[in-house]
């Protein structure tokens, strides 16, 4: 009776131990939120990190909910490669494997492991024309932070920000202007044209002075076709950002309507909020808003 017990007893754990350990998600993407829920919807928990390992505990459509060892969240599969574990080990090993010795790191389940990592994501936006058009300019100064500092300045420094990311990802990058100037809509949107664009992306600061405790962002588009670029945008925004969610609008803004290439406008955050202005004008913000964007273009590019 008591050796039925153990031997229940030890199937059970087995049992236990391979299904708790059978998939591992590996985050792709840095400042990446962990949610209490299935959605943007639900609050931030956590951040977590690219090349961090976590045990997958269910899926949800879309959304992975990942054991954080102290606790459970929620992150989009978007962001995380799933690799089966071949080990009963925890991922928190993970790292103590690494700083193992040169000849175990080239063993061959870490050079499976990386290959895997390239081909699944073939992170390259070669032959792809961007072009970028930092909102307002020169005697268009656009909205006035609660600092003083103006939209236009704000537009143009994100601007750059991810050019540089984009190119970086193979992308060829035109921007509508570098330079504090005014520069008309119609020739933006002409520009956008004459480039023969895979994707416009007009970027803005939103400002609300009678509402100062406004923040989020929210992505604009005008033909219907640009919807899906629109919430893959939006989605990779939200995500690396961890800013409110205000989500996809469909709108006749001129810059797209005049515009017959897939075009976006972005309201990046809102700079009639003191601390969303503090924390857009930081080189994290930008390269998280910039990662966002890459990914969101990634899944466009990818459907
Ligand atoms: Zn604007």
């Amino acid at each position: 009776m008591r050796r039925k017990i153990i031997i229940t007893t030890l199937a059970l754990m087995f049992l236990i131990t391979a299904v708790i350990y059978a998939e591992e998600a590996t985050i792709i993407g840095d400042n990446l939120n962990v949610r209490s829920g299935p959605g943007t919807e639900y609050d931030v928990i956590h951040q977590v990190n690219t090349d961090e390992t976590y045990t997958i505990l269910e899926q949800s459509e879309e959304w992975i909910k990942i054991d954080l060892n102290d606790g459970e969240g929620w992150v989009h599969n978007d962001f995380i490669e799933v690799s089966e574990s071949s080990t009963d080990e925890p991922s928190i090993d993970r790292a103590t494997q690494e700083e193992a010795t040169n000849e175990e790191k080239t063993n061959v389940s870490e050079n499976t492991y990386s290959k895997q990592k390239d081909s699944e994501y073939p992170y390259s936006l070669t032959g792809k024309v961007i072009v970028l058009d930092p909102g307002h300019g020169g005697r268009d100064v656009g909205a006035i932070g609660v600092s003083t500092n103006v939209e236009s300045d704000y537009t143009l420094k994100t601007a750059n920000v991810l050019k540089r990311m984009l190119e970086e990802h193979g992308a060829t990058v035109v921007l509508t202007r570098d330079t504090d100037r005014y520069v008309p809509l119609t020739s933006r949107s002409s520009l956008s044209n004459m480039q023969n664009a895979d994707v416009f992306m007009s970027i803005h600061y939103n400002s609300t002075p009678e509402h100062p405790s406004a923040r989020g962002i929210g992505t604009y588009y005008y033909n219907e076709r640009d919807q899906l670029l629109a919430s893959y945008v939006q989605e990779g925004l939200i995500g690396y950002t961890g800013f409110r969610d205000r989500g996809i609008h469909q709108e006749s803004l001129q810059v797209l309507r005049i515009n017959h290439r897939p075009g976006l406008l972005l309201e990046l955050g809102f700079i009639s909020n003191e601390e969303e202005e503090r924390e857009v004008g930081t080189h994290a913000f930008l390269d998280a808003a910039s990662r966002g964007i890459v990914q969101g273009l990634y899944r466009y590019f990818a459907h």
